[in-house]
Order: structure tokens, then C-alpha cells, then sequence
């Protein structure tokens, strides 16, 4: 039966739709340019020149030629050289946008190369939804602007590809291969035929509405989906995926209840954070589709929460949120936290209150007087480390309020994560033996540059361990060098408070072959402050002096030898 449907495809979409869609394209053009001999009445000679055509107006002009160094970046192919533009004496060539200086209109240089192909002007996608066989098929066309290299301008209309729903099944159809070349990527080599794709993929994704040719309501209603309100859903939003929506449609015609009561806009943030694949879809979507009262299926309290929601324009991430803890939050409270605190991380509230049954409010109060004690230093990433480390560390059962909230975050963060570090680090200590060994004798050798301030030391990583220890702590990735630190690939420092030279600060990725601080992070990845970048500077003239020193001792020497050979 869906072969029926296939071979009655449309191959071309609807007269009406090409000619809107090649309205929107009209204004991209380009001029050609090639190399020629002209002839010019003042010096009355004949020389190189370079010849134009614009697609915009037609017109056809001698220009001066644009040589490029034979250094320059463009002098790759395809074309060594470009033109001067009269109207502001600048040189343009292959790929630049600018004025056409005889219409005015927008255009790109492009140089007329060896192909025989046509140039591709431009590129649009557009999509028409049809009623083929009693089946509904959204089907994707690419629109193209061509030029010959005489500068005439054509339209082409390619069938791409689609989704068609019928009855509770849906198909993906294609009409081109993808090929790839590792210089242009991926390219598409159209077939001109439609064909059963194997598997179901979304292959209209999300479309600007304005993109989808409007389509009569007899559409949906000769195709059996007269209800499913995708025309609404479509109309509602700027940006959509039509066939997203249709394929949970046909497992769950319900989701047009949500449509009808005015969260589209919610449906298709739903749609749009949709991962996995064609079997789980709507299992991810948050939403119960036993229900039908749109309340009940966003998994909300009341009719007013969601009249609330809506007029506050809860997103989807809010509207989970306050679902999962409608029972220990009121919608005020969530409003509350919306309107002022809204850059808590939902998440670590979350992990805090499900599993320990505290009320939301509290740990609010509690991350709001943790950031007055540490201002800008404070981070909520801080919190959401603390609490992991403690559930790794304590058993749930054992966790108390005060290693819930305790008045001292920073230190107890320090401890937590430094201990549960230790102990994940044990488990594989085995194997990193070997690395370790290595990256002591490579702290020995570093050594030299170790170096001091008033208020700052740094030294390089003596071990494996405190590599991992310094990457847990501060919460950044450097534990992933220690291979190329031991194999003297890359060299790693730590930046430390002279008065707690125990406490990770920053960590400094240096180059030994250039001579050269690749990077220098502190918790969580972020930035070091002047002071820091000052220290670091002055360490690297540091070790830039003695580097030269040694070379200097070292060339004396061999040339002190050389004199005792002579
Ligand atoms: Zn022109």
C-alpha cells in the first residue's frame, strides 16, 4: 500500500507554491567574472581586463584586473585574481559580497572556474503538505537559482525528501543520496524519485511556519486527520516541526487538546528537546497521555495552575519542575522563584528536595545567604558538587540538615570533593603506576622553574594523584592531560596561595617547545584574575631568562670544546 502512495507522489510541488517561494529568492544574485583582452582608447592598446556580468540587471562590463600576491590567501583556486570595483575602488573576487555598481542590487563575485556546471545562485527549502491515497505527506523541495556563465538566470525545483502518515503508521521518503568528499563535505546528488527510506527520521525538522505552503483544512479531512489541528499548531508558532507533531499525533491523538487551549508554543519546545528514536518519542515529552484535560496532562494541580502558567509563560523546563513538586511547592512559590531566582539551577534544587524532603524555600534561603558570603566567587555548580561528593561519601540515610546546608559551604566543599576524589582515585590506582613514576621524574626536571611572589607560588604537578585531585577539586578537565604530562607532550603547573599551598587555585598548561602558557584555569574552568595573569606573566619571563641562560652556558661549552680539540 505505501508503494501506491510513493509512485503517486507528487515529483514537482504546485505551480502556486513554486512561484511564492521563487519570490522570496529574487533578490540573490551574482556577477560573473572571467579574465579577458580588452581594448583600452586612451592608451589605445589591448590588454588583460577582467569581464562582468551581473544576474541582476543583466548588464555586461570591462573592469580592471586584480592581481593577487602570490602569498595571499585568496590566490588558491579558483581564481588567482579578481576586479576593481568602480564604484569604490576595492578589489573584489571569488566569494565576496558587495553592490553591483551599475543596478545597485546585493550580489556575490564569483569567478566563472573551469566547470561546465551551472553556478547554484541560491538555495532555499521549502515544504507542501498533500493528501495522496487517503495518506497526509509533507514533503520537502529544494528550490535553486541558477546561472549559466553567460550570466542567464533560471529556477529549478529538486523533490528532497518527507514524511507520510497514514492511519496510526508513518514513512520517510527520500529523493537524494548523501555523498561525501572530504574537501566539500557532504553534497546531495538528487535521483529524481521518490523512495522508502528504511527507518523513520524526522526529515522535515524545524521549519520557519512562513516555509510550509499554506494547505486546505479538505487536506487533513480527505486524509483522516480532520482533528489533528496541525494547520492551528502551525499557525500559532514561527517556527515549528510539522511532522515531529504529527508523528505523536497518530499515537497520541490528545496532543491536540494542548494545542487547542493555547500552548503550542509549549508543544513545540516539547517537540523540539525530543530525542531517541521512533518507539520512546512521547515518553520523553513529560506529558500523560491517559489524560485528556490538559491540566492532568502536563501534570498539573489545577485549571488555574495552568492558566497561571500560561499567562507567565512558564517554559518547559519550569512547567516540569513545578509538575514534579506540586505537592511540597505551591504554583506562587515557583512564580516567586521565576520572577527573582530564576538562575538557580533547577537541577540541584531538584536532586536537594526529592531526595531529602526539604522544602524548596529552604534550600533557596540557603543558596541566597551562601552567595551573600561569598559574592561573586559563589556558584551554584559549588553546591551541586558538594551535595555529589556527599551522597558518594555518606550514606542517604545518615545526611543530616547540617551536611545539607552547612554554614561553611567553601570548606566543606574543599573537604568533600577532595576525599571523595581520593577514594575514586584508589580504585584504579593499579594501572596509573607506570603513568605516575613517569610524571615524577617529569616534576623532578620541572623543577627548576618553580617560582615565587609576593603572594604566589606555582610548581609543576609532582603526581598523578594531585592531578586528579587538582582536577576535582576545581572541577575542570585537566586530569585528561596527565598522558601527554607524563610523555612530555604538554607541562602542567599549579598556581597556589602562598598561605594554603595545599588548596588547588589555578592550574597552568605550559608548552616547553614554544615557550609558551597554553592555558591557566581555575574552579570550573574560569578565567584567572589580573593578579594571577600578572604572576603568570612574570613567571614566564622567568623561566624565558633562565632557558636562554642555560642555552648560552651550554653553546660556551661546546664551543670551549671545540678550542681543546683544535
Ligand atoms: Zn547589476
Amino acid at each position: 500500500m505505501i508503494n501506491d502512495i510513493i509512485k503517486a507522489l507528487p515529483t514537482e510541488p504546485p505551480k502556486e507554491a513554486f512561484e511564492h517561494y521563487k519570490e522570496c529568492i529574487r533578490d540573490q544574485n551574482i556577477i560573473i567574472y572571467q579574465s579577458t583582452m580588452a581594448y583600452f582608447p586612451l592608451e589605445d592598446r589591448r590588454r588583460k581586463a577582467v569581464k562582468c556580468k551581473c544576474t541582476a540587471c543583466g548588464d555586461e562590463f570591462i573592469e580592471e584586473r586584480y592581481d593577487f600576491q602570490a602569498d595571499c590567501f585568496y590566490s588558491r583556486p579558483p581564481a588567482p585574481f579578481g576586479f576593481i570595483d568602480p564604484r569604490t575602488n576595492e578589489p573584489v573576487y571569488e566569494g565576496l559580497d558587495f553592490i553591483c555598481p551599475y543596478c545597485g542590487s546585493p550580489v556575490r563575485a564569483r569567478h566563472i572556474s573551469g566547470t561546465h556546471k551551472d553556478f547554484i545562485v541560491s538555495e532555499y527549502f521549502f515544504n507542501t503538505v498533500h493528501e495522496v491515497n487517503g495518506a497526509l505527506c509533507i514533503l520537502c523541495w529544494c528550490l535553486r537559482k541558477v546561472a549559466d556563465k553567460d550570466g542567464n538566470v533560471k529556477h529549478t525545483v529538486t523533490m528532497c525528501d518527507g514524511n507520510i502518515f497514514k492511519g496510526k503508521t508513518s514513512y520517510t521518503v527520500s529523493a537524494y543520496l548523501k555523498n561525501y568528499n572530504p574537501y566539500t563535505g557532504y553534497t546531495a546528488i538528487y535521483q529524481g524519485y521518490w523512495r522508502k527510506q528504511s527507518y523513520w527520521e524526522d526529515k522535515i525538522g524545524k521549519v520557519h511556519s512562513c516555509d510550509i505552503f499554506p494547505f486546505d483544512q479538505e487536506v487533513l479531512s480527505r486524509s483522516r486527520y480532520e482533528n489533528c489541528k496541525l494547520d492551528k499548531f502551525i499557525s500559532k508558532i514561527e517556527e515549528c516541526h510539522p511532522a515531529l507533531y504529527m508523528e505523536i499525533y497518530i499515537k497520541h491523538p490528545n496532543i491536540e487538546n494542548l494545542v487547542m487551549c493555547g500552548m503550542s508554543r509549549l508543544v513545540e519546545e516539547k517537540l523540539s528537546s525530543l530525542r531517541g528514536t521512533k518507539s520512546n518519542l512521547s515518553k520523553n515529552m513529560g506529558i500523560d497521555f491517559k489524560e485528556s484535560k490538559p491540566y492532568k496532562m502536563l501534570r498539573l494541580n489545577s485549571k488555574t495552575d495552568l492558566l497561571l502558567a500560561r499567562r507567565y509563560r512558564f517554559n518547559n523546563e519550569w512547567l516540569l519542575f513545578y509538575a514534579d513538586f506540586k505537592d511540597s511547592v505551591s504554583i506562587e512559590e515557583i512564580l516567586e522563584l521565576k520572577r527573582s531566582k530564576c538562575t538557580y539551577d533547577l537541577r540541584i534544587l531538584d536532586i536537594v528536595t526529592s531526595r531529602f524532603d526539604v522544602r524548596l524555600t529552604t534550600v533557596v534561603n540557603y543558596l541566597d545567604k551562601q552567595k551573600k558570603r561569598y559574592g561573586s566567587k559563589y556558584n551554584v555548580i559549588m553546591y551541586k558538587d558538594y551535595i555529589s561528593a556527599l551522597l558518594n561519601l555518606i550514606d542517604k540515610k545518615e545526611i543530616t540538615k547540617e551536611h545539607l546546608f552547612p554554614k561553611n559551604l567553601k570548606t566543606q566543599h574543599d573537604s568533600a570533593t577532595q576525599r571523595w576524589a581520593q577514594i575514586q582515585y584508589e580504585q584504579g590506582a593499579e594501572e596509573k603506576k607506570a603513568r605516575s613514576l613517569q610524571i615524577e621524574k617529569r616534576a623532578a626536571k620541572l623543577a627548576q622553574f618553580c617560582y615565587q611572589s609576593e603572594n604566589l607560588l606555582i610548581t609543576p604537578c609532582p603526581s598523578d594523584k594531585a592531578l586528579f585531585i587538582e582536577g576535582n577539586t576545581l572541577s575542570h578537565c585537566v586530569y585528561r592531560y596527565s598522558e601527554s604530562y607524563a610523555n612530555g607532550n604538554t607541562a602542567i603547573f599549579f598556581i597556589r596561595k602562598k598561605d594554603m599551598p595545599e588548596a588547588p587555585y589555578f592550574t597552568l598548561e605550559y608548552s616547553e617547545k614554544d615557550n609558551e602558557i597554553l592555558q591557566n584555569r581555575g574552579y570550573d574552568n574560569e578565567a584567572p584574575p589580573k593578579e594571577v595573569v600578572v604572576f603568570a606573566k612574570e613567571w614566564l619571563k622567568y623561566v624565558t631568562k633562565l632557558i636562554k641562560e642555560k642555552q648560552n652556558g651550554k653553546s660556551t661549552c661546546s664551543k670551549s670544546k671545540q678550542h681543546a680539540n683544535a
